[in-house]
C-alpha cells in the first residue's frame, strides 16, 4: 500500500535532459563497436584539467567489455557524491558521453539510436510519463541543423509512445537567442504536424548567469500571441532559474525566479534561490553574493519600488527615497561595473521574507517548482541535505515536482530521488503523496484545445 501511494511521483518524470539520461551500461553498449575509433580528445583533455590525471578511455572501455566490470568506467563517468560541487568536473565527466554522441552524430550520421536507448532505459526503470528536454548543439546561425536535430529527437520520442509509456518533448532554447530559435521551432511544427502532440513545450537550461529573464520578454510576448492564435498547438514553458547564481545578490536571484514566473513560465527548474537559507547561501564562498553588476542593482531597485507594497506587507522595509537617490547616483555608472554590498543579519532576514513573498506568489499563479535533490547537491552548490531548498518548498504551498535531471551521469533513478526526499524530509509515504499529488497534473500541453 505504502509503495503504491508514491507511484505517481516515482513514475512521472518532468525534469530530465536527454543528454544526461545515458547510464554507464548504455554508454558501454553504444561504444562497444566504436570505442577505438572515437575521438576522445575533448574528454581526455578536460578530465586532466579538472582531475589532474589523464584518463585512457580506450582501456576503460576495453576492460569493461572484456571483464564485464563497470566499476572503473563508472568512476570516470558517473558524477558522484565525492565529486560534489565543481561544475568543471561535472562537465569533464559528461564529456565522455559527448564524445560518444559526437561519434554517432558525425561518423555514423545517427543520433536516433542514442535517444532510443535513453528512453528504453527509463521505460525499464518503470517510468510511465516522461517529458524529455534537449538542447541542440546548434542555434539559429545553423537553422537547418537546429530544426533537423529537434525534428529527429522529437520523432524518436514520438515513436516511443505505447499504451503504458508516454513521452513528450520540450525543446530547449538557447538563452542567447530565444526568439530566433523559437521561430525555428514554429517552422518545425509547420513542417511536421504529426509531431505536434509530442512537442508540448519549450525550456531554458544550462548556464543562467549573464542571461536575465527580462531578456526573454519579447519571446514570451510572441509565444502568448501564437498560443492564442493556435491553441491546438500551444506550447508551455519550463525555465531553469535560481540554480547557480554566484554572479549576483541574493535579492536579485530571488527576483529572477519571480520574473520568470510573471513572464509566463508554468514550471521553474530548481529555484534554489527561493529555498536555500540566505545565511547558508552566503557561507558557501568568501564574499558570496556581495558583488553584482550595476545593471542588476538598477533592476533590483526598480523591482523594489514596483513591489514596494507587497514587500512591506511581508515585513521588508523599503526606503523609497533612498532607493531613488541610489538610482540617480547609478545613472552615470558603467552598467557592467561590479557593485559591492555586504550582508548584515537584518538583510539576510529580509531575503527570507522575499523568498516567502515569491513562494506565495508562485502558489497564487499555480507555477510549479521542479526540484532535483541529487543534482542540486552535486552541481548546484547546495551544501548538505539539511540545507536543501526542498524543506522550505515542502513547508510552503508551492506546487512541487521532483526530478532526476541527469540520471545517467548521476547514476540515480527518479524513485531514488523520491526516497531521498522521504528520508530527509522525514515524511511517510502518505504525507509525501498528500503534499506532492500526481505530477501529471503539471504536465506541459494539457490545456491545448
Ligand atoms: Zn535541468
Amino acid at each position: 500500500m505504502t509503495e503504491t501511494l508514491l507511484q505517481p511521483a516515482k513514475t512521472c518524470e518532468l525534469h530530465i535532459h536527454m543528454g544526461g539520461g545515458v547510464f554507464a551500461e548504455d554508454l558501454l553498449d553504444l561504444a562497444r563497436e566504436h570505442y577505438e575509433y572515437i575521438d576522445w580528445s575533448l574528454y581526455i583533455d578536460q578530465f586532466e584539467q579538472a582531475y589532474g590525471q589523464r584518463p585512457d578511455p580506450v582501456a576503460l572501455f576495453r576492460d569493461a567489455l572484456e571483464h564485464g566490470q563497470l566499476d572503473a568506467l563508472k568512476e570516470h563517468y558517473v558524477y558522484g557524491d565525492r565529486d560534489r560541487g565543481d561544475f568543471a568536473q561535472f562537465q569533464a565527466k559528461f564529456n565522455m558521453a559527448i564524445c560518444v554522441y559526437r561519434h554517432w552524430w558525425s561518423a555514423l550520421g545517427d543520433q536516433d539510436e542514442i535517444w532510443r536507448r535513453v528512453i528504453a532505459h527509463h521505460r525499464r526503470e518503470g517510468l510511465r510519463y516522461v517529458e524529455y528536454r534537449s538542447m541542440a548543439p546548434y542555434d539559429h546561425t545553423q537553422a537547418d541543423a537546429f530544426v533537423q536535430f529537434h525534428q529527429r529527437t522529437a520523432r524518436v520520442i514520438h515513436e516511443s509512445n505505447t499504451p503504458d509509456f508516454e513521452a513528450r518533448y520540450l525543446i530547449s532554447l538557447p538563452r542567447w537567442a530565444p526568439l530566433e530559435c523559437y521561430h525555428l521551432v514554429q517552422r518545425l511544427l509547420d513542417e511536421n504536424e504529426g509531431l505536434v502532440p509530442t512537442i508540448v513545450g519549450l525550456d531554458f537550461c544550462h548556464f543562467e548567469e549573464g542571461y536575465p529573464p527580462a531578456g526573454t520578454r519579447a519571446f514570451f510576448q510572441r509565444l502568448r500571441c501564437d498560443n492564442e492564435l493556435r491553441p491546438g498547438r500551444a506550447l508551455d514553458v519550463a525555465y531553469h532559474v535560481g540554480e547557480v547564481y554566484f554572479d549576483k545578490s541574493l535579492e536579485s536571484a530571488v527576483r529572477w525566479c519571480h520574473e520568470a514566473a510573471e513572464l509566463g513560465a508554468i514550471r521553474l527548474g530548481h529555484c534554489t534561490a527561493l529555498g536555500l537559507d540566505p545565511a547558508a547561501a552566503v557561507a558557501r564562498r568568501p564574499q558570496a553574493h556581495e558583488l553584482e553588476l550595476v545593471d542588476e542593482r538598477v533592476a533590483q531597485i526598480r523591482y523594489d519600488l514596483r513591489y514596494r507594497n507587497d514587500l512591506e506587507r511581508c515585513g521588508v522595509a523599503i526606503d523609497a527615497r533612498a532607493l531613488e537617490r541610489e538610482l540617480d547616483n547609478l545613472a552615470d555608472w558603467p552598467r557592467d561595473e561590479p557593485i559591492h554590498r555586504a550582508y548584515a543579519p537584518e538583510r539576510l532576514a529580509d531575503v527570507r521574507r522575499r523568498q516567502d513573498l515569491v513562494l506565495n506568489r508562485l502558489s497564487e499563479l499555480g507555477v510549479v517548482i521542479e526540484t532535483c535533490p541529487t543534482s542540486n547537491l552535486r552541481i548546484g552548490a547546495v551544501p548538505d541535505p539539511q540545507a536543501h531548498p526542498i524543506h522550505r518548498f515542502l513547508a510552503s504551498d508551492v506546487r512541487l515536482a521532483i526530478g532526476a535531471d541527469d540520471p545517467g551521469i548521476f547514476d540515480c533513478t527518479l524513485a531514488d530521488e523520491i526516497e531521498w526526499v522521504q528520508r530527509h524530509a522525514g515524511l511517510d509515504p502518505a504525507a509525501l503523496h498528500n503534499r506532492l499529488g500526481d505530477p501529471r497534473h503539471y504536465r506541459c500541453g494539457q490545456h491545448r484545445t
